[in-house]
């Protein structure tokens, strides 16, 4: 018989087959794999509360910030010293938004982050050759 569980990351509430109870189990919606404990084991059976006791923070914030940051970076990918750390911090938020919510916009965030990471990672290794090689435009000779 089916029993009602609260995915312990997203909440949404699925309706799990008996027999998969003491099974990893993935979540549909925020694909989170988790496994409803076994009754008589410790920890809360499906009565309705997450099994997680942490607060489920939206983690959407960090995927929308972490696409923002990769947009960006993309029109700042000329200023490596500006670039740089935002492609690392954008990287870092998508990462950890994959885990919520948003996790589509958390994907198109690193590949963001990455596309700017490499650009600006480029755009030093175009400037310290030039540099070193005497062709910087920049270099007053
Ligand atoms: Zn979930």
């Amino acid at each position: 018989m089916a029993m009602l569980v609260n995915c312990g990351k997203c909440g949404t509430q699925l309706s799990m087959e008996q027999e998969y109870v003491g099974v990893p189990f993935q979540c549909p919606s925020c694909n989170a794999i988790f496994t409803v404990p076994r009754p008589g084991s410790t920890g809360p059976i499906a009565d309705g509360t997450p099994m997680a006791s942490a607060p489920s923070v939206p983690g959407g914030g960090r995927a929308i910030a972490s696409f923002f940051l990769g947009v960006s970076v993309l029109l700042a990918r000329c200023i490596p010293i500006v670039g740089f750390p935002m492609a690392i911090v954008g990287l870092v938020l998508g990462i950890k938004g994959l885990k919520g919510p948003r996790s589509g916009l958390a994907t198109a965030g690193i590949v963001l982050n990455g596309i700017g990471l490499l650009a600006v990672i480029g755009n030093i290794v175009i400037a310290v050759y030039l540099g070193a090689t005497g062709q910087h435009l920049l270099l007053d000779r």
